[in-house]
C-alpha cells in the first residue's frame, strides 16, 4: 500500500530537490505545496488583488483554475507559470498570502484531496503538523541560512536568473522569520518528525538518509 510522506522545513533547505528524486525512486508523486501559495500570490499580483485582503484572496482562490501536474508543472488558467512563480517577488508574496487563515484552509483542503489515495510526497511548511498529521514518515529538513543562500544563488545562475548573494540571504532570513512567527500554522517541526540538517550533506547523502528513515518507519 502506498502511504504519504511529509517533508517540511525553511525555504531552500533542499526539500523540493529531494522530494523529486524520492518520488522518482519510489514511484510516488511529488506535490510542491509552496508552488500553490506562489500561484495564489502570482495571480493576486497580476490582477491587482491586495495580498493582505483575506476576503478578496479567498474569493479569488474559489474561482481559480489551478492544475498541479504530476510532472511538476503548474498551470494557472491554462498558462504554464512554473518558471514565472519562482521570482523573489513571488517568494515574498507567497509568504504574505500564506499568513491568511482562509487562504491556508482553502489550499490545505486542495492538498488533502490530491493525495487522499496515498503515494504522494508533499513538501511545505505545515505538512507534518496540519496537512498530513497521520503520515507515517515525516521529515524536517533544515540547513544554515548561508548554505541555503549559496544553493539558491547557484540554482539562479544555472537558470540564468540574475541575483546576488546578500539579497538572497536577506530574503531567506526575512522569509524564515515570517514563516515561523505567523499566527496560523507557523513553520515548526512536528513532534514525530525526524530532523535532517543538510548544510554539509550532498543530495545523494540526504536521499540515502531519508530512504533509511522510510525503511525504519514503515519496514519498506
Ligand atoms: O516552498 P516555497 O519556498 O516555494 O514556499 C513559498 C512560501 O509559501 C513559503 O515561504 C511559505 O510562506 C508558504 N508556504 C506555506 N505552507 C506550505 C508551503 C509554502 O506557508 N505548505
Amino acid at each position: 500500500m502506498k502511504f504519504n510522506i511529509a517533508i517540511d522545513g525553511p525555504s531552500a533547505a533542499g526539500k523540493s530537490t529531494i522530494a523529486d528524486i524520492l518520488a522518482e525512486r519510489l514511484g510516488y508523486n511529488h506535490l510542491d505545496t509552496g508552488a500553490m501559495y506562489r500561484a495564489v500570490a502570482y495571480k493576486a499580483l497580476r490582477d491587482g488583488t491586495d495580498l493582505e485582503d483575506e476576503e478578496a484572496i479567498v474569493e479569488m482562490i474559489g474561482g481559480m483554475d489551478l492544475v498541479m501536474n504530476a510532472d511538476g508543472t503548474v498551470i494557472l488558467e491554462g498558462e504554464d507559470v512554473s518558471e514565472a512563480i519562482r521570482t523573489e517577488e513571488i517568494s515574498m508574496g507567497a509568504s504574505t498570502v500564506s499568513k491568511l487563515q482562509g487562504c491556508r484552509e482553502a489550499l490545505v483542503a486542495m492538498q488533502q484531496k490530491i493525495c487522499e489515495e496515498g503515494g504522494y510526497i508533499l513538501d511545505g511548511r505545515d505538512i507534518g503538523t496540519v496537512v498530513l498529521k497521520d503520515a507515517p514518515v515525516k521529515i524536517y529538513m533544515v540547513a544554515s541560512p548561508e548554505a541555503r543562500a549559496e544553493r539558491r544563488l547557484k540554482q539562479n545562475l544555472e537558470k540564468g536568473i540574475e541575483s546576488d548573494y546578500e539579497t538572497i540571504l536577506e530574503d531567506i532570513i526575512k522569509r524564515d522569520y515570517q514563516d515561523t512567527h505567523r499566527e496560523h500554522s507557523p513553520l515548526r517541526k512536528a513532534d514525530d518528525a525526524v530532523e535532517i540538517d543538510t548544510s554539509y550533506m550532498t543530495i545523494e547523502e540526504v536521499v540515502d538518509a531519508v530512504l533509511e528513515i522510510i525503511r525504519e518507519k514503515t519496514g519498506e
